[in-house]
């Protein structure tokens, strides 16, 4: 069976090179050629366009940045519909619009093209280890003809039900994770602001049902202010934008969300986008005159 695999990120390269490396034929594109070079040295074959990769592909995985990216390399010029072959299958691995998802899984299935919706969460360590969690949308059917593959990329694997149901799980993972952020925040600015050891606070609460893995590795670099990405803001800053707009099209209140965003809106504002999202915590500070752990600032 031949790969494609289009866009080759931060995330998408490790994926696709997970996947030569577990032996399979893999054709790749991206814009710039240099990207493709690691791939192509491991025995991929580059692509100029998404069309060239549909052409010789059986299943045709997608990790690019946002809602317009995956319509112009499914629907472009240069895109996938141009040559891809009946019975074949895209996996988009982005995070995009559900309801943008289940109107590309439409046009493919007019082509007689099959298509999942497979975002991921796990960040770059997870790509490169093959231990994303993948959540995935689409027939049952097809998640099963392309486990195997997703086997090689993830290990918490769900079929979650239709097309764009993997999306909207990623849009509830942001959700969770953009509040749990700034619940943090606030406990720590709570605890400095009383002379409490946020450390501390950290350490007592992760026994507990407050405890979390965002408590546990998001909540330690905000003590060590340490804003490297990770998950740059900017990112997580697109995956509100994606989740206010499925709040606006299903007239459904989701006010944390809203908070998050707004947060996200000023950390983007003040140029800090490429920092990690964990930077709301800069702009919690600022609105109480805290800083957390001043003396690692
Ligand atoms: P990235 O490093 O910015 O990579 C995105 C890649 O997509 C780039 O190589 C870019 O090409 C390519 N691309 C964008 N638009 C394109 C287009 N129209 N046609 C062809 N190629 C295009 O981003 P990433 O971190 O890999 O993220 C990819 C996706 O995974 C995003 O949807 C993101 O939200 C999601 N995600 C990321 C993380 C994370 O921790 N980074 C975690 C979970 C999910 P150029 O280099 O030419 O711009």
């Amino acid at each position: 069976m031949n790969i494609g695999f289009i866009g080759l990120g931060i995330m998408g390269r490790p994926m696709a090179l997970n996947l030569i490396n577990a032996g399979h034929s893999v054709w790749v594109h991206a814009r710039r050629p240099a990207m493709m070079t690691p791939l192509t040295d491991a025995g991929a074959t580059a692509c100029n366009t998404s069309a060239d990769v549909a052409s010789n592909a059986d299943i045709i995985f997608i990790c690019v940045s946002d809602t317009q990216d995956v319509e112009q390399v499914i629907l472009g010029d240069e895109g996938i519909l141009k040559t891809t072959k009946k019975d074949s299958i895209v996996v988009d691995m982005s995070t995009i619009s559900p309801s943008a998802t289940r109107k590309l899984a439409t046009q493919l299935t007019e082509h007689n093209v099959h298509m999942l919706d497979a975002p991921v969460s796990g960040g770059e360590q997870g790509a490169i280890d093959g231990a994303l969690s993948i959540m995935v949308g689409g027939e049952k059917e097809i998640f099963d003809r392309v486990l195997p593959l997703f086997e090689v990329m993830g290990k918490n694997i769900v079929h979650i039900g239709d097309n764009g149901a993997g999306q909207v799980t990623k849009a509830c993972n942001q959700v969770l994770i953009g509040q749990t952020i700034a619940a943090i925040g606030e406990a720590y600015i709570l605890a400095s602001a009383s002379g409490v050891d946020p450390a501390k606070v950290r350490q007592a609460l992760l026994g507990g049902f407050a405890g979390s893995r965002a408590l546990e590795s998001h909540g330690q670099r905000m003590l060590d202010r340490n804003f490297k990405p990770g998950f740059k803001a900017s990112l997580h800053h697109k995956d509100m934008r994606i989740v206010i707009e499925a709040a606006h099209e299903l007239g459904i209140a989701l006010p944390g969300a809203a908070m998050v965003t707004q947060y996200l809106n000023a950390v983007v504002g003040n140029g800090k986008g490429e920092n990690d999202s964990i930077s709301i915590l800069e702009l919690q500070e600022q609105l109480s005159g805290i800083t957390v752990n001043k003396e690692k600032s």
